[in-house]
């Protein structure tokens, strides 16, 4: 069997999608979240977080 895991962009966590219910599309990607709170902050400014973790500023 296959896994098929995303990162939490926000958090960082491994998050097998078939398991999370919360989920966000942005520029025709989803993206997959651990937690509504996860999304949230997502939501609220998705181009931070697209950024990843080495772009961000400390
Ligand atoms: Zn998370």
């Amino acid at each position: 069997m296959t896994y098929q895991k995303e990162m939490d962009r926000v958090c960082g966590m491994w998050i097998e999608k078939s398991t999370t219910p919360f989920t966000s599309q942005y520029h025709g990607e989803t993206y997959y979240f651990c937690a509504k709170e996860c999304k949230e902050q997502f939501d609220q400014n998705p181009e931070y977080y697209m950024k990843g973790f080495e772009g961000r500023k400390p």
